[in-house]
């Protein structure tokens, strides 16, 4: 039987948590659960049991979730010093720490017998390398000594995920329209995960479209897809007013830099002004983004990776394009109202809009139920539709 592998990206191996250089803080505004052993072993400590009486509350709901940190009243761990720095990694070491604060921001998925590792995109200095780091895509493939066990996808999933890659890397087709070509890919997807089809019409469908994208044709599509303001306003609103509700840290400062230059972007009845954003993207955020390599491409790149797209949501390929597209929206909105606020976009500008978007979208399960609900409320079931998010007016 052959060794399972674990994937690394660069970005994975060249992580380390910059602690009190953090311009967040992933230490305020969670429910941090502490494990069974952690909770045992600070409660040992003779330096940190004092604290750990009032700052840790026994809950016993399983090994892994056995206290939850009680935070302070601006919802930071109270293990966390004056320097922002960890008194149990200070004290104690890594090793006492609860697995929640050993791995984060480290994820891994399981797929095919191999582990992938990847980093959640909450913390700045993930972001940071993912969407900056030149050689953050470089994969290295180790044997891992073990055989982990899991269930092999079916063959559309593999094809789908490989082609949408293949997509999205063309370069003749801009981030914009490479989504439309795997918005055109996981429609033939549908049909394999239906089993209307065979999964060899995903390869058939792959050469189609690079050769539609060789004559210009889906670039032609994508100018003729109608720009649809009143859409992306309750795409918008719905999104964001979820955020307000849902963001952990909405009263720090990174959040409110995104709302505040939000607000100065609404009309007189309160709708967001998303004629105005468009305009702000396509006179100053987009050409500021070109300076920074091509943003966008590296993070769907991550995003296929990460989610190993198209089974995101376990659910139709389509249900997980959506959300791709939806994210993708959100971003540039973001982008733009911070671009028309400092006129133009830092590098930090960037990061703070990726880090402070994924801190939901990452984290918090009522998002994508949301998000959902949405689209199906509004309709954007096909692929023109849900595009035309994307659309900015000429
Ligand atoms: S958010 Fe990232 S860099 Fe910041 S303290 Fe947490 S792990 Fe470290």
């Amino acid at each position: 039987m052959m060794d399972s592998g674990i994937v690394t990206p660069k970005y994975v191996s060249d992580f380390s948590c910059i602690g009190p250089d953090c311009e967040d803080s992933c230490c305020i505004g969670w429910n941090i659960y502490i494990d069974k052993q952690s909770y045992k072993k600070t409660m040992a400590h003779r330096e940190l049991k004092p604290l750990a009486k009032t700052a840790m509350k026994k809950i016993k709901k399983s090994d892994e979730q056995w206290a939850i940190i009680r935070s302070d009243s601006e919802g930071a761990c109270p293990f966390l010093d004056s320097n922002r720095l960890c008194k149990i990694h200070a004290l104690a070491g890594e090793q006492t720490l609860s697995e929640t604060c050993k791995t984060y921001p480290r994820t891994s998925l399981v797929r095919e017998g191999d582990k992938y590792r990847s980093l959640s995109l909450s913390c700045p200095e993930a972001a940071r390398l993912i969407l900056f780091s030149p050689d953050a895509f470089i994969f290295e493939r180790k044997e891992s000594g073990a055989n982990i066990m899991s269930e092999s996808s079916p063959l559309w999933v593999a094809k789908t995920y490989d082609n949408s890659i293949d997509l999205l890397l063309n370069e003749k087709l801009n981030w914009q329209e490479a989504l439309l070509a795997i918005g055109f890919l996981v429609n033939t997807a549908d049909k394999v995960w239906a089993n209307e089809v065979g999964a060899e019409q995903l390869d058939i469908r792959l050469d189609q479209l690079t050769q539609m994208a060789e004559k210009g044709m889906l670039q032609e599509q994508y100018q003729t897809l109608a720009y649809a303001d009143e859409h992306q306003v309750q795409a918008f609103a719905s999104i964001h007013g979820m955020f307000i509700d849902e963001h952990p840290r909405r009263d720090g400062v990174r959040f409110k830099t995104v709302n505040d230059a939000i607000s100065t972007l609404l009309n007189d009845d309160r709708t967001v002004d998303v004629d105005k954003i468009n305009h702000v993207w396509n006179t100053i955020a987009s050409p500021a983004l070109e300076e920074h390599g091509d943003i966008f491409k590296r993070y769907i790149l991550y995003y296929i990776y990460h989610e190993y797209f198209p089974i995101t949501l376990g659910e139709a390929p389509q249900s997980a394009f959506r959300l791709l597209v939806l994210d993708c929206f959100m971003l540039r909105c973001y982008l733009a109202v911070i671009a028309h606020k400092n006129n133009g976009l830092s590098e930090s500008d960037v990061i703070l809009c990726f880090q402070v978007y994924h801190v939901v979208r990452q984290h918090k399960s009522t998002f994508v139920k949301g998000a959902t609900a949405m689209m199906e409320k509004f309709n954007f079931s096909n692929i023109a539709g849900i595009i035309s998010l994307l659309k900015t007016g000429s």
